[in-house]
């Protein structure tokens, strides 16, 4: 079977108890899509979905889930994908709205993901520690950051077994291709486990406070396919620039501005290529190990793409 046709026949199976299709019918859609107007297939696979859930006035949670894929934590990297994973529940969090009724923190041995439980999906509770087989989840993204949603279509299986939980680490390779505002020599704020970064000498949380200064870069980095989200803490921001918070604080008092550091630093390492180990958090990977490369023949070429995106 051709794989549009796969997928022609998972979408039929989703909706032939609501709708009257047929999978020839499915599948013109999707290859209409795909062959004249050239879209990936798990696109075309969603749009055509919706397109059905649309004709039989279904939200997507109402619809069987045949052919979810198993997956780790780490593959998740796009929203609506209905898989399978096989978990622990590390955190267990308040839900903040009475539509949820649990959201926590899964993990398995590829790092780890919020999830959310619906309050009427009504599933049986998850208990922190415990490891589960989770069938049917649907992913889902909020600002770059990756959750999975369980639903009235989800099956979960208590596993009596432990799993070991990994931490999210990234690896990338590329041209840092932008520098972001917040970098340089900044302030934060002083109060006890706030460090909010100030803007004009405010946090947001405690107004008007003394600063103290650090020392920081949020970079852009495009290993060719992506563009990620770079920081680099104070020791990282100095060993890559090899300029210390002691020194950006000199410069930006001969100066009287502290932009001036955040323009040395970009001037230094704009269009220069890393390769960047760390943690991710959220959507920024955290520099933890850094090295630099020389960069492929094409670098202005890259540069001019990423300025294009
Ligand atoms: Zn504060």
């Amino acid at each position: 079977m051709s794989d549009v046709r796969q997928h022609a026949d998972d979408i039929h199976d989703q909706f032939s108890d609501h709708i009257d299709v047929s999978v020839d019918d499915v599948e013109e859609r999707l290859t209409t899509l795909v062959d004249e107007y050239k879209v990936p297939i798990d696109e075309a696979r969603r749009s055509v979905t919706n397109h059905y859930l649309e004709e039989a006035g279904l939200e997507r949670e109402d619809i069987s889930q045949g052919g979810s894929e198993e997956v780790n934590v780490e593959d998740v990297d796009e929203p609506e994908q209905w898989i399978d994973l096989t978990a622990k529940v590390i955190e267990l969090w308040d839900p903040r709205s009475d539509s949820v009724a649990q959201v926590g923190l899964l993990g398995d041995p590829t790092g780890t993901i919020k999830f959310t439980k619906w309050a009427k999906s009504d599933l049986p509770s998850l208990e922190e520690g415990a490891v589960y087989d989770l069938r049917n989840v649907v992913t889902d993204e909020y600002q770059g950051r990756y959750s999975v949603k369980l639903n009235s279509t989800t099956v979960i299986e208590e596993l009596d077994e432990d799993l070991e939980v990994g931490d999210d680490t990234s690896e990338i390779e590329g041209a840092l291709v932008d520098m972001q505002s917040g970098s340089g020599l900044i302030k934060r704020c002083p109060k006890e486990d706030c460090t909010r970064v100030l803007q004009n000498g405010r946090c947001n949380e405690h107004g008007e406070v003394e600063g103290e200064f650090d020392l920081r870069i949020k970079a852009v980095v495009d290993d060719g396919i992506d563009a990620h989200e770079v920081i680099f803490d104070k020791e990282a921001t100095e060993d890559l620039t090899g300029l210390s918070l002691e020194e950006a604080k000199d410069m930006a008092m001969d100066a009287l501005d502290t932009t001036i550091v955040a323009d040395e630093i970009a001037a230094d390492i704009v269009g220069t290529y890393y390769r960047i180990e760390g943690p991710t958090f959220g959507r920024y990977v955290l520099a933890d190990d850094v090295e630099e490369l020389d960069g492929p023949a094409d670098a202005e070429q890259l540069l001019i793409r990423a300025r294009s995106m």
